[in-house]
């Protein structure tokens, strides 16, 4: 496995992972990976996961892969 590393396409600086969670209004929560400048907020989604809670208590996650540029 490479140790890939994302540099800023607009100003050069070292991108950091990211994890970004939000609820949806439908009860679900988004969760998304992406790399990310901090100086200028440029994003680049990795990857995108929905994850459903069931009212049982269990959870079912919809798992959906974005590939990088
Ligand atoms: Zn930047």
């Amino acid at each position: 496995m490479t140790t890939q590393q994302y540099v800023c396409k607009r100003d050069g600086k070292t991108m950091y992972f990211i994890e970004e969670s939000e609820k949806l209004s439908n009860g679900e929560y988004r969760v998304v990976f992406a790399y990310k400048c901090l100086i200028c907020g440029y994003k680049i989604n990795v990857e995108q996961a929905v994850i459903e809670k069931k009212s049982n208590g269990g959870i079912i996650v919809k798992r959906r892969i974005k590939k990088s540029p």
